[in-house]
């Protein structure tokens, strides 16, 4: 049992407590059979019964073509940046038998970590912009891609990542850019961990997905992945030798996605709690209506946070273009200075939780990810016009 939080922190994040209490449940005594999920063998029919229910629910949730292939990685999303390197440069090899560069759209903190971790591992990498150096040398904005369109055009990439929302700097991809949507010799491939089921998108359009449980769809430790089968192959047909040869790194086994895969996620210990959790975080969203009623939510309270936000602009200041706010982390700061704290602490007292700003940024995130219900929101636009009105 608990009270109905009203928590915005950016992740680890909120989960429904109907969820909670059935993981709780589970947790003791699965299916009635006298263990708890966590005790029983991974190889396991039920186990085995888990894994199948979460990638059908998800599958159905997003609408995942024929054509690509779900799995689970113990791991965050950093795990997922090396991993997705290692794989992605071998697929390349796998294919053309040559190296070509990985290209990174960098938009924010977390895909400029996950270039650096490429170049760490000698993954040949460039970066084909920065929004940094569009927007007075600080994150906060998408340069339309009539301004680096021309960086892609006719060149050879092994894969091209970039991160569809930025937890930190509040940043979202409205869309894919269509000058990589419509070349089909480009991979895309796309961190998710913060904006996963938020809103439809079409998974074709990628040939990777990958997502960090923690914020819209479970516990931290495990990664969600989506990938192209055709990539699969890829990462298959480049030998070891050959990729040392070439001076590329070779992926730790247990995260070699075919060998992941070719085990149906557990070619070693899966934490099928954490998974249990996240299939019944897909279930959830499933009765509630799947997606679609989920955008529309989010959406919602989306427009009221930032409405708030804007109608006291002379109180309030978002660092974020319009066209690319994030509808998952609602970054804001104070005009005034010295009134932080007293934000904070009014809010507490208010319940509301978990608004501080990212230590590189400062100020306040709000993150309304699935689980931060209408009310919870419509409770912080309250506070925020309350606050604006008394402290002006
Ligand atoms: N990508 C994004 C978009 C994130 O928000 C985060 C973490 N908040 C990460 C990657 C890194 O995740 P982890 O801490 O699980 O490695």
């Amino acid at each position: 049992e608990r009270e109905e939080p009203h928590h915005f922190g950016a992740g680890p994040a909120q989960l429904p407590t109907s969820v909670l209490q059935q993981a709780a449940k589970d947790l003791l005594n699965f299916n009635n059979i006298g263990l708890g999920i966590g005790e029983i063998s991974h190889r396991s029919k039920d186990a085995k019964k888990v894994i199948e229910d979460a990638k059908k629910h998800l599958t159905e949730l997003m609408e995942i073509p024929d054509t690509h292939e779900v799995f689970f990685l113990q791991g965050g999303g950093t795990t997922g940046f090396s991993s997705t390197a290692s794989n992605l440069a071998a697929a390349y090899v796998g294919k053309t038998g040559e190296i070509a560069p990985a290209g990174y759209l960098v938009t924010g903190s977390w895909s400029q970590k996950s270039f650096e971790e490429a170049k760490r591992l000698h993954v040949p990498a460039e970066v084909i912009f920065n929004s940094k150096d569009y927007y007075n040398g600080k994150y906060g904005s998408i340069p339309d891609e009539s301004q680096w369109a021309d960086k892609v055009k006719g060149k050879k990439f092994s894969y091209v990542y970039l991160c569809e929302n930025e937890t930190v700097h509040g940043v979202e991809w409205p869309k894919l850019p269509e000058c990589l949507t419509s070349d089909p010799s480009i991979e895309v491939v796309a961190d998710l961990s913060s904006d996963i089921l938020s809103r439809k998108i079409d998974v074709s359009q990628y040939g990777m997905i990958l997502a960090g449980a923690q914020k819209n769809i479970g516990l931290a430790g495990l990664t969600l992945y989506i990938i192209k089968k055709t990539i699969l192959e890829e990462i298959s047909k480049a030998s070891e030798d050959e990729l040392h040869k070439l001076g590329l790194p070779i992926t730790p086994i247990a995260f070699h996605y075919p060998t992941v895969v070719k085990n149906d996620s557990a070619y070693n210990t899966i934490p099928i709690f954490t998974l249990h959790v996240m299939d019944l975080v897909f279930q959830h969203l499933l009765k509630k209506g799947g997606v679609p009623a989920q955008q529309a939510e989010n959406e919602e309270k989306a427009r009221l946070l930032y409405g708030a936000l804007d109608q006291y602009s002379d109180f309030y200041n978002i660092p974020v273009e319009k066209s690319c706010r994030s509808k998952m982390n609602v970054v804001f700061t104070l005009k005034k200075e010295g009134l932080d704290d007293k934000f904070l602490k009014e809010a507490g007292e208010h319940k509301l939780t978990g608004l501080k700003g990212h230590r590189s940024v400062g100020g306040f995130r709000a993150s309304i990810y699935n689980a931060l219900s209408l009310e919870s929101v419509q409770k912080l636009v309250e506070f925020v016009k309350e606050f604006a009105e008394n402290n002006a």
